[in-house]
């Protein structure tokens, strides 16, 4: 029987990167640990900031709502906002598990939804993208339009930070996608906080060090309520699936690989911030934009 390293307990929870074991209540301790580790090593967070989390019923943003309003509710204040694409059978659903959660805790919250805000619901823009020269796109249409309500909706909260449940394994999966695209200016982006800039409110990531398996764990064993029934509909259409297959293979079999990768990208990244600071406003919107038109003002052309 394998024992806890902490104690002698029986040990529950192995990670192949350490390698170490845990019994659940050293696990907690340590998952726990972690996510303030997290906010402190990058500054996430300020006395008196106003915390929006962009809550979707999903395991991370669970997990998020719950240790931000467990660790930081004290003096940061936390809110919550949802935003609803318009993907009936998943996100509706998983939007009504994550209000009755937001209210147990008594968190303000905020519903938003692309149809009210950009006239189309993802269903629409599902019937154009499923036309043949745009079929896997899907995806590409949802985040940017996604980013843009995230911040309108943080600064109608009146938030001074947006916080998204983006794990470890998002990140990695975006340094290496944006490194397969040559799109350096894009992973210059990345990382824990963003710059923030007039219109765009500072984003954080306070799950950034998190593996996605340690988080399912995690919100399992705290019986954190989350949204499983099923992926989204138009999950699969996902360039990002490929890179995650990918990564977590090399993860099996090169235990530390996630983290290998992100020290390399922390290494590499204030050189690209430097090479891509000039700020750009999108002439149509006016929010930050690597272009003169925006990823979210594009993607709405293309649709009209
Ligand atoms: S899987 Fe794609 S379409 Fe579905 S919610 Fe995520 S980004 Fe949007
Ligand atoms: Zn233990
Ligand atoms: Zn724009």
């Amino acid at each position: 029987m394998t024992l806890c390293d902490k104690c002698s307990k029986k040990s529950k929870f192995r990670l192949n990167y350490g390698p170490m074991n845990f019994c659940s209540e050293h696990f907690n301790s340590f998952f726990e640990q972690r996510f303030k580790k997290t906010i402190r090593k990058y500054n996430l967070l300020k006395k008196k900031d106003v915390v929006v989390l962009g809550v979707s019923g999903g395991k991370d943003s669970m997990t998020a709502l719950h240790l931000l309003n467990k660790f930081f509710s004290k003096e940061q204040t936390i809110k919550a906002l949802m935003i609803d694409e318009g993907i009936p059978n998943y996100r509706d659903k998983a939007l009504k598990l994550a209000k009755k959660e937001v209210k147990k805790l008594g968190i303000e919250f905020k519903e938003i939804s692309f149809k009210e805000r950009l006239g189309k619901t993802m269903i629409d823009v599902m019937k154009k993208t499923g036309r043949k020269k745009l079929v896997g796109s899907t995806c590409a249409f949802c985040g940017p339009f996604r980013r843009k309500l995230l911040n309108e909706g943080t600064i109608e909260l009146h938030g001074t930070k947006m916080a998204t449940g983006h794990n470890l394994d998002d990140e990695i999966q975006s340094i290496t996608m944006n490194f397969f695209d040559n799109d350096l200016k894009r992973m210059s982006g990345l990382g824990p906080i963003t710059q923030g800039t007039k219109q765009l409110i500072q984003r954080i990531k306070p799950l950034y060090l998190s593996p996605e398996k340690e988080i399912i764990a995690f919100a399992e064993l705290n019986e954190i309520n989350y949204f499983k029934e099923h992926c989204c509909p138009f999950s699969w259409q996902a360039k990002r699936n490929e890179f995650r297959g990918m990564l977590n293979q090399m993860e099996n079999k090169f235990p530390g690989t996630f983290y290998s990768i992100l020290s390399a990208f922390e290494n590499m990244n204030p050189l690209l911030k430097d090479k891509f600071k000039e700020e750009n406003y999108c002439q149509k919107c006016g929010s930050s934009s690597s272009g003169k038109i925006c990823a979210a003002c594009m993607k709405l052309k293309k649709l009209s």
